[in-house]
C-alpha cells in the first residue's frame, strides 16, 4: 500500500507532520511519498498540481492532503490558483463522493454556538456529490446579454446540470452509508424551483426502491439549512449536490464548534480516496504552531477505515483523540476556561502518547 502525502500550504505542513507521526507509530505496512501541491507547487513548478504530484496521487492507494491556498495567490489567473489543485485531483482521480462527518464530541459541546442539548452526541454524515452541478456545468462565462432584464448589458452565467448516472451513483453511496449507520437518508434539493433538482429528487426516489430497509425523506435546501441549526440530531445521512453540499457541510461543521476537528473523505467508485481536514490553510495562524492537527489525524483514521481496510487502527486513533480531549488538552480553536491550551506539536505528541497507552501530560503551550 502506498500513501501520497500532500501537505500543501499554510498550516497544511504543520498539521500533516502530526498526522504522519501518528501513522508511523501504528507500525502498519505501507509506504509514504510526499509531494508539493497548491501554492508551494506553483512556486516550485509553476503549477498548483504538477504532473509529478498528479502521477503520484494516481499511483498511490490513498492520498492524505493538508490544505492549500493563501491570499497572496488571489490575483493569479484562475488556473494557477492553489485551490485548482483540489479540483484537478477530484477530477483526475474520479472522486465523486465527499463524506463530511459532523461529530460533536462530548468534551466539546460548549464550543458549539448552539445550546449543548442540541448538539451533545451529534453524529451526522453529509455526503456531497463532487463532480457535477453548477460548479462544472458548461457552458459558463461572460457575455453581452441578448435577453433577460437588461439586454445589451454585460452578464455572467453558469450551468446547473446533473445526469442520471451521476445522481444514481451518489444515491447508492448514501443508502449504503446509511445502512452502516441509523438507516435514514435525507436528500436535499430545490425541486420547487430548479429542473435539475426535480430530476435529482425523482432519481433518488427511484434508487431508493433498492433499499427498502433505509428511510428516505426529501427536504428543500432552505429548510435543511434551518433544520441543521434547529434540530441537527434529527439527521443521519444527508445527500445532496455539489453546491448545496458545499454550503451545508460547512454549516454542519460549525455545529460542532471547530472546523479544526473535522475530517473528510472524497471517494471514487472503488473506495480509493483523498482524505483531508475540512478546513483550509488558515493563513492567519500559519507558521505559529497553534493549528489544531486533530482534523488531519482523524482524516488519516478515515483513510485507514475506508481505503486501507484497517478499521482497528482507525478505532485506535479515534479513541486516542477522545482520550486527549478527556485529558483536557485543547488547541486555541477549541480552548475554553479550565482546559489546557497546547500547540500543534504538543497535541500530536499527546495523541502519540495515548496510542502508546502512556499518561497524557504536556507543558507545551503556544
Ligand atoms: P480556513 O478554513 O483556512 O480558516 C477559517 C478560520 O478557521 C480561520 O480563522 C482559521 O484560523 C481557522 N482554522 C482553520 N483551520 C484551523 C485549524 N486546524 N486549527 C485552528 N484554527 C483553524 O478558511 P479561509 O480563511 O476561508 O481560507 C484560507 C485559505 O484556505 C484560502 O486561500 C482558501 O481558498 C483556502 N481553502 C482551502 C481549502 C482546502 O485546501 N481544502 C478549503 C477551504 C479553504
Amino acid at each position: 500500500m502506498k500513501i501520497a502525502i500532500l501537505p500543501g500550504d499554510g498550516i497544511g505542513t504543520e498539521i500533516m507532520a502530526e498526522a504522519v507521526k501518528v501513522l508511523a507509530v501504528l507500525d502498519l505496512k505501507f509506504e509514504t511519498e510526499t509531494a508539493l501541491v497548491g501554492g508551494a507547487a506553483y512556486e516550485a513548478h509553476g503549477h498548483p498540481l504538477p504532473d509529478s504530484t498528479l502521477n503520484l496521487a494516481k499511483a498511490a492507494d490513498a492520498v492524505l492532503f493538508g490544505a492549500v491556498g493563501d491570499w497572496k495567490y488571489d490575483k493569479l489567473e484562475r488556473q494557477f490558483r492553489p485551490e485548482q489543485a483540489i479540483l484537478g485531483l477530484r477530477k483526475h482521480l474520479g472522486l465523486f463522493a465527499n463524506f463530511r462527518p459532523a461529530i460533536c464530541y462530548e468534551q466539546l459541546t460548549h464550543a458549539s454556538s448552539l445550546k449543548p442539548e442540541l448538539v451533545a452526541g451529534l453524529d451526522i454524515l453529509i455526503i456531497r456529490e463532487l463532480t457535477g452541478d453548477i460548479y462544472f456545468g458548461q457552458p459558463r462565462g461572460r457575455r453581452v446579454a441578448i435577453d433577460g432584464h437588461f439586454p445589451g448589458a454585460e452578464e455572467a452565467f453558469d450551468t446547473m446540470r446533473y445526469s442520471k448516472p451521476e445522481i444514481e451513483r451518489i444515491a447508492h453511496v448514501a443508502f449504503q452509508a446509511a445502512r452502516r449507520r441509523n438507516k435514514k437518508v435525507t436528500s436535499v434539493d430545490k425541486a420547487n424551483v430548479l429542473e435539475t433538482f426535480q430530476f435529482w429528487k425523482d432519481v433518488v426516489t427511484e434508487v431508493h426502491a433498492q433499499y427498502p430497509d433505509v428511510a428516505l425523506e426529501h427536504m428543500y435546501v432552505d429548510n435543511a439549512a434551518m433544520q441543521l441549526v434547529k434540530a441537527p440530531k434529527a439527521f443521519d445521512v444527508v445527500v445532496t449536490g455539489n453546491m448545496f453540499g458545499d454550503i451545508l457541510s460547512d454549516e454542519a461543521a460549525m455545529l460542532t464548534g471547530s472546523i479544526g476537528m473535522l475530517p473528510s473523505a472524497s471517494l471514487d467508485k472503488s473506495n480509493k480516496g483523498l482524505y483531508e481536514p475540512s478546513h483550509g490553510s488558515a493563513p492567519d495562524i500559519a507558521g505559529q504552531g497553534v493549528a489544531n492537527p486533530l482534523a488531519t489525524i482523524l482524516s488519516a483514521a478515515m483513510m485507514l477505515r475506508y481505503t486501507l481496510n484497517q478499521p482497528e487502527a482507525a478505532d485506535r486513533i479515534e479513541s486516542a483523540v477522545k482520550a486527549v480531549l478527556s485529558a483536557g488538552l485543547r488547541t486555541g480553536d477549541i480552548w475554553s476556561e479550565g482546559t489546557q491550551r497546547v500547540g500543534t506539536r504538543a497535541m500530536g505528541d499527546a495523541v502519540l502518547a495515548a496510542l502508546s497507552g502512556k499518561t497524557i501530560t504536556t507543558t507545551t503551550t503556544g
